[in-house]
């Protein structure tokens, strides 16, 4: 998505050969025009799975997920990464390691929102190691619902997240795949290099 492509270059900063901000306009103030260009794109590339519900989970995951949600008419569901004194039990829960931030969280969600009878696409902001997208599947086998794929912003091509879920077999569609950060430089790599 070279508008995407565009933004992250103009706007992101590397930080170090393994981590970019993006607190322009994704991860801290956000962009609705880029969002909706964004929430588009997902609906465009999944219009066909028979998406029921879209899960992300808190909280930058929200803004594109709910932009899709919005183009695809269907509802959103964040997991969250803290307990809500509302939400105590009748819960799926996993847990999800961040390496970014060195701690691991157990994500929930309510029994309510998700059954067997959806078919949810998984959206985030940034695929990396993959721990936050192994957990949302984990909370989806948990309900027996159907996979239709997984939806990111930005995917780190060089860290192994991203082969980790497509050797599974799942569809992972991202909007922008970085190659490198060496050098504070972001380079690309286009989805037709994805083996
Ligand atoms: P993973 O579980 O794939 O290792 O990492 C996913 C989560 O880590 C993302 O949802 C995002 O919050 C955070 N993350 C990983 N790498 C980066 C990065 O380079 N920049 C930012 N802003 N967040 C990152």
């Amino acid at each position: 998505m070279k508008l995407l492509q565009e933004k992250i270059v103009q706007d992101g900063k590397v930080l170090s050969d393994q981590v970019l901000k993006v607190d322009t306009f994704l991860n801290h103030q956000i962009d609705p025009p880029l969002m909706q260009a964004i929430g588009e794109e997902f609906a465009a590339r999944f219009k066909d799975a028979g998406i029921t519900k879209i899960l992300t989970i808190e909280s930058s995951g929200i803004a594109p997920a709910m932009m899709a949600g919005l183009v695809l008419g269907v509802s959103v569901i964040f997991a969250r990464k803290r307990k809500s004194l509302t939400l105590i039990d009748h819960l799926y829960t996993a847990s999800v390691h961040s390496f970014t931030k060195k701690e691991t969280n157990e994500i929930s969600v309510s029994k309510d929102f998700i059954t067997s009878e959806d078919t949810v696409l998984l959206i985030d902001d940034f695929l990396a190691n993959g721990q936050a997208v192994l957990g949302l599947l984990d909370i989806i086998e948990q309900a027996e619902a159907k996979l239709a794929g997984v939806g990111i912003v930005i995917e780190k091509g060089f860290q192994p997240g991203g082969s980790l879920i497509r050797e599974r077999g799942i569809r992972v569609e991202s909007l922008a795949i970085i190659a490198s950060l060496e050098n504070g430089q972001v380079t690309f790599t286009e989805e037709d290099e994805l083996q």
